[in-house]
C-alpha cells in the first residue's frame, strides 16, 4: 500500500488530487495522512471531497475517511469507465480542479466521455477556465488525444454558479518535447468584471497599461451578465508559436485594484522576460500527463514547490524520474524518464 504524508512538500489539495490520478491510471491504492497538512486550515475541503467522489464516480473506486475537515483517507481505485458525467462542486469551489483529478484518468479509458462541472470557473489558487482551455488543454491534444472545454457560465466566489463542459476522445499518451516557445504572436490584457463597478476593471487596464509595452489594442474591459457576479478577474495572454501563457490577477475585497494588476503584470514579466515554454502553473500541471506518456522535456521558469511535490506522488506510483536541470539561459530542463 502506497502511504502518503499529506504535510510533506508542498502540502496542499494537488498532494491528494494527483494521487487519486496516479491511484486510478495505476491501479494502487493509496493512504493519506497529514492531509492538506501544509495549509493554515488543513484536512478536506469541500471541494477536494467533490474531487474525490469524482474520482471514485469514474474510476469504480471506495474511499474511507471522505468527509470534509478529514486528515486521513484511504482510496482504493476500480476500473475507469468512459461516460456522462456530472460534478456540482457546491459553492464556488473549483471545477478546474475537479477536472485535474479526473481528466488523466478519462483520457485513458476504453472510449469518449463527457463531463459537466459546475461551480467556480475563476477561482484563486486554482487554474481559470481560461487558462485550461488556452494554455493547458493544448498541450495535452498535442499528445495524443482530443480534449475540448466549453465555458457556458462564469462562477466566481464566494457565489459560484458557473458551468463548464468538457469533451474527451482518448489517445494514449504520447511523449513531446516542448523546449521553444517560439515567437510571439500576439498579447492581450481583459479585465472581466460583473456586479461590481466599472472603475474596478477600468483602473486594473490602466494600471497593466502603463507597466506593459503591449499595443494599445491589447487592453480591454468586458462585463458579464450581473447574475454572474459579484466577481472580478485580470487576465494576461502572451500567445507563442508553441504554448500560451496567461496569468491571472484576481480582484479582492480590500485589495486596490492597481496593487491586482502590478502582481498579475509582474508575473507576466517574469515570464516575458525567460525563454521558458512553461510559467509556474503550467509546468506543475505538465508533470501528471508527461509521467503518464512515459517520457518527455518542457523547459520552465524556475520549479515551484508544487512541481517538486507533484514529482516525488508520481515517483510513488509510476516507476518514473522527473529530472529539474538548471539551464544556462536561466531556465530550467524538466525531463521524465
Ligand atoms: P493546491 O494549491 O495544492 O490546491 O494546487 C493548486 C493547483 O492550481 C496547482 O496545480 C496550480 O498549478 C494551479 N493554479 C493555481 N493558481 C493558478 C493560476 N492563477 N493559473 C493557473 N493555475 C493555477
Amino acid at each position: 500500500m502506497i502511504v502518503i504524508d499529506g504535510s510533506e512538500g508542498e502540502g496542499g489539495g494537488q498532494v491528494v488530487r494527483n494521487a487519486c490520478a496516479l491511484a486510478l491510471v495505476t491501479s494502487q491504492p493509496f493512504r493519506i495522512t497529514n492531509i492538506r497538512g501544509g495549509r493554515e486550515k488543513p484536512g478536506l475541503m469541500r471541494q477536494h471531497v467533490t474531487a474525490i467522489t469524482a474520482a471514485c464516480t469514474i474510476g469504480g473506486g471506495e474511499c474511507e475517511g471522505l468527509n470534509v475537515g478529514s486528515r486521513e483517507m484511504l482510496f482504493r481505485p476500480g476500473k475507469v469507465a468512459a461516460g456522462d458525467y456530472h460534478f456540482a462542486v457546491g459553492t464556488a469551489g473549483s471545477t478546474g480542479l475537479v477536472l485535474q483529478t479526473i481528466l488523466m484518468p478519462l483520457l485513458l479509458a476504453d472510449g469518449p466521455s463527457r463531463l459537466v462541472l459546475e461551480g467556480g470557473t475563476h477561482n484563486m489558487l486554482a487554474p481559470p477556465f481560461d487558462f485550461i482551455d488556452r494554455v493547458f488543454l493544448p498541450i495535452v491534444n498535442r499528445m495524443g488525444p482530443r480534449v475540448s472545454a466549453r465555458l457556458v457560465r462564469h462562477g466566481f466566489y464566494p457565489r459560484g454558479g458557473g458551468r463548464i463542459e468538457v469533451e474527451i476522445e482518448p489517445a494514449p499518451l504520447v511523449p513531446v518535447v516542448c523546449a521553444e516557445r517560439g515567437a510571439m504572436l500576439s498579447c492581450s490584457a481583459t479585465a472581466l468584471y460583473t456586479g461590481l463597478p466599472f472603475d474596478v476593471a477600468d483602473r486594473e487596464i490602466r494600471m497593466a497599461k502603463k507597466l506593459l509595452d503591449w499595443p494599445e489594442r491589447a487592453f480591454s474591459v468586458r462585463e458579464l451578465p450581473e447574475e454572474y457576479g459579484p466577481g472580478n478577474i485580470l487576465l494576461l495572454e502572451a500567445v507563442y508559436e508553441h504554448v500560451t501563457e496567461m496569468v491571472s490577477g484576481f480582484g479582492k475585497l480590500g485589495v486596490p485594484a492597481e496593487q491586482v494588476a502590478k502582481r498579475a503584470v509582474g508575473r507576466m514579466k517574469g515570464y516575458l522576460e525567460s525563454m521558458a515554454f512553461a510559467g509556474p502553473y503550467l509546468a506543475d500541471q505538465l508533470l501528471l500527463p508527461f509521467a503518464i506518456a512515459g517520457g518527455g522535456v518542457f523547459t520552465t521558469v524556475k520549479p515551484s514547490q508544487h512541481a517538486t511535490t507533484a514529482a516525488d506522488i508520481i515517483q510513488m506510483f509510476l516507476d518514473r524520474r522527473t529530472a529539474f536541470q538548471h539551464e544556462a539561459s536561466g531556465t530550467h530542463r524538466v525531463t521524465l524518464s
